[in-house]
């Protein structure tokens, strides 16, 4: 169960994918369905924090993005934290006197409490109940539970299977290894003409759930195929990394980079039915928390922009006080939120593509803002120029499209004063930012406009627009 026994569907998703270089030529619909397709690949694969579940799910990206794998020892100290010893899994099971698996991890990885210590001995139900978790609200499901730091080992399965369990005695086997090894995540670097970094981070730490960690591993490697084929002024960084563990290891190792990354975002639970939620950064001001904010607003009424709490995903890392980077994470229905989170219900039919298109779009449209977002001044500020004269104005009558453009464009001269960014702009004008950046680039050409350079001395890149 811990292989990708067919490749065919990674490889044919491939080849679609490197004929459809720009975002403006993909369909998410299409993409939704290779998320959803790549994302039931990775799906039996048992991953934690460390081990061979991780290489495996990092190799199948390999098939779409650069990715390099990092090995980093067990016993490295990251600020306050150890690189725990590499667990890996072979087989587990709960056998009764006549030898009948009654919980078997070969049906599902979830049966293990991720992590475990192995053990093989024989004992009555009295004594194994300590080890078994189980779900009462949800007595078909089976929960998922971890004990990486403290030793322990234990079974967990539906709370009606627990039910059926006669005394008897058991034999308890726990095949697995917990030994100096590593801790492995993977990283994509694709330089832009900056090196100021977006960074992308999502973890990879859960066994067989497809909204919790897949799909935000899936959706940020196609992004990463995405960006690869397009000119971009940032450079971006993209992290597959065990949550916790694997952002406080990669920002101890790479704290000189830290300085680059302007904006980030954690990608998780993308892939469910509920509408798309935006955590801010714990600034809370920052240009994607207002990048994000405009963006869901697009998606529906039903969208929310939720404020930064030091609970949830890699952002608590991120967003620590002696980091507090400008990262948001981008999701649909909050973590914990929902009664499949953490189950065996937050499975293949959890999740759709529709909903991994959707939040590709998301994703997508929050970046192209970033990509484009700029400040002006406007070179004419003494009263409106003439717009007629340079051909700007009152080109074709009088559509309401037309007028949009005008509006834009009166909108752009007049808060083109240094200050404000054209998503500024957008949102005082209660316009869309496509419109807005529409309008200034004719007044940019006319020289109407000329570029403010904000921010490092590495993002004066003078572009077209
Ligand atoms: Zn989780």
């Amino acid at each position: 169960m811990t292989s990708l026994t067919d490749k065919t569907v990674i490889a044919a998703t491939h080849a679609q994918m490197n004929t459809a270089p720009v975002f403006d030529r993909v369909d998410p619909a299409l993409l939704g369905q290779q998320m959803y397709a790549l994302i039931a690949e990775l799906y039996p694969i048992c991953r934690s924090i460390t081990g061979n579940g991780v290489r495996e799910t990092l190799k199948g990206l390999q098939h779409f993005v650069p990715l390099r794998l990092q090995e980093v020892p067990t016993g490295t100290r990251v600020f306050d934290w150890t690189v725990p010893p590499e667990w890996n899994i072979r087989d587990a099971y709960v056998k009764n006197s006549r030898g009948q698996r009654v919980v078997d991890f070969r049906k599902s990885n979830l049966h293990v409490l991720n992590y475990s210590v192995p053990v093989h001995e024989k004992m009555r139900l009295a004594e194994l109940k300590p080890h078994l978790f189980t779900l009462s609200e949800h007595p078909d499901w089976i929960p998922y539970r971890t004990s990486y730091y403290k030793r322990n080992w234990g079974f967990c399965l539906s709370h009606k299977d627990l039910l059926a369990l006669p005394d008897d005695e058991y034999e308890v086997c726990i095949d697995a290894s917990l030994e100096n090894g590593h801790l492995t995540y993977g990283e994509v670097y694709l330089p832009g003409t900056t090196t100021d970094e977006i960074l992308i981070s999502a973890h990879t730490c859960h066994p067989s759930l497809a909204n919790d960690n897949l799909s935000g591993v899936t959706i940020a490697c196609f992004l990463a195929r995405y960006i690869s084929n397009r000119p971009r002024r940032y450079s971006y960084r993209f992290l597959f990394i065990p949550g916790t563990i694997g952002a406080i290891t990669w920002l101890c190792l790479n704290e000189s980079t830290v300085p680059r990354i302007k904006h980030g975002l954690v990608l998780a639970g993308l892939g469910d039915f509920g509408p798309l939620s935006y955590k801010k950064s714990r600034r809370g001001d920052t240009e994607i928390d207002q990048v994000a904010a405009h963006v869901l607003r697009q998606f529906g009424p039903k969208s929310q922009t939720l404020e930064f709490s030091p609970y949830g995903y890699d952002e608590r890392q991120y967003c620590s006080p002696g980091f507090n980077l400008a990262v948001g994470r981008l999701s649909r229905t909050p973590h914990g939120t929902f009664p499949e989170y953490h189950t065996s219900a937050d499975d293949l039919n959890f999740i759709s593509p529709q909903a991994l298109g959707e939040s590709f779009s998301a994703c997508a449209s929050i970046l192209s803002i970033l990509e484009r977002n700029r400040t002006y001044l406007n070179t004419n500020p003494k009263c409106e120029p003439q717009l007629g004269e340079r051909g700007l104005y009152r080109l074709m009558g009088g559509s309401t499209d037309h007028n949009t453009k005008e509006m834009a464009m009166l909108w752009v001269l007049n808060l083109s004063d240094g200050t404000h960014t054209l998503l500024d702009i957008a949102e005082h004008a209660q316009l869309s930012f496509d419109s807005v950046y529409g309008a200034a680039a004719p007044l940019k050409e006319q020289g109407l406009l000329k570029d403010v350079f904000k921010g490092s001395p590495s993002n004066m890149v003078e572009e077209k627009l």
